[in-house]
């Protein structure tokens, strides 16, 4: 129990206190007046010792269970927002932040990121190397979104499968062309090892940027019809969803060290 929850704790068990002897007072004042009741300065002494002695042994492990209650719950929520196997924020959590951001100025810009071929990861190394590419994969997102510049929200999180999804506040398409392109680069050096040897693991990644208007979702599926094509254009690449708007065969934004 913290500092401040301790003093919080001990003034609950005072304003009862006080409660009880208010009460005892009332009754007595209210006899005392309305009958012929004698002993007043008893009753009175009386309703300070009980209250002063009963209610902290009474009340204070309630209080100190309605503590515990309360941080498990804060504990619960906060399971309730993380995925278990990358710990990074789930679905849930990404579309709870971006709620937030949406109501706020300026502009956001959503990326859909799929690890390319995963299925086939896991049919030829097994799920437990197939899991370890997943939280390898979702590190280094959240390393590179993390170091991204800029003083705005910035987050990913992981919203399905093999499906990652991140949010930056305050990029240009520019910026967040390189953000993309950096995700795509350094996720295709990634070092990750299966049966001994180094597995190849690359992304394709849809851009998508909020306008005025829109909601997260409608943002998302842009983000993830731009990501879509990437994944058509060859995968290991990334979409801007304004730049392929009107054209849809234009050449992919292939990136240097495309496998
Ligand atoms: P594409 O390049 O078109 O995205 O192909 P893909 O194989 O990545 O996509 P597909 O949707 O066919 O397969 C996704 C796979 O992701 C299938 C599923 O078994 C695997 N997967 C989903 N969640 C997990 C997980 O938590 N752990 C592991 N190891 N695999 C998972
Ligand atoms: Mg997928
Ligand atoms: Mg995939």
């Amino acid at each position: 129990m913290s500092r401040d929850e301790f003093f919080g704790t001990i003034k609950g068990v005072i304003v009862i206190t006080l409660a009880m002897m208010a009460g005892g007072y009332t009754l007595t004042t209210i006899m005392l007046v309305f009958t012929d009741f004698k002993d007043a300065g008893l009753h009175y002494a009386l309703s300070t010792i009980f209250p002063v002695i009963l209610t902290p042994i009474g009340t204070f492990p309630l209080l100190v269970m309605a503590h515990r209650l309360r941080i498990m719950k804060n504990e619960l929520e906060a399971l309730l927002r993380l995925d278990g196997l990358t710990e990074l924020p789930n679905r849930r959590a990404f579309f709870e932040l971006a709620e937030k951001a949406f109501r706020r100025e300026g502009t956001v810009t959503m990326m859909m990121i799929d690890i390319d071929h995963f299925k086939q990861v896991n049919d030829t190394y097994g799920h437990d190397i197939g899991d370890r590419v997943l939280r390898s994969v979702a590190q280094s997102i959240q390393h590179i979104v993390g170091a991204t510049g800029g003083s705005g929200v910035k987050f990913a999180a992981r919203i399905g499968g093999e499906e990652f999804a991140t949010l930056v506040e305050g990029l240009n398409p520019e910026t967040a062309g390189r953000l993309a392109n950096d995700l795509v680069e350094q996720i295709a050096r990634l070092p990750v090892s299966g049966d001994g040897q180094m597995l190849s693991v690359t992304v394709s990644i849809g851009v998508a940027h909020r306008r005025a208007g829109d909601t997260p979702s409608v943002v998302m599926r842009a983000a993830d019809n731009a990501c879509y094509r990437a994944k058509r254009l060859g995968r290991n690449q990334w979409r801007d969803a304004d730049a392929d708007a009107d054209a849809d065969a234009a050449p992919a934004v292939a990136v240097q060290s495309a496998a």
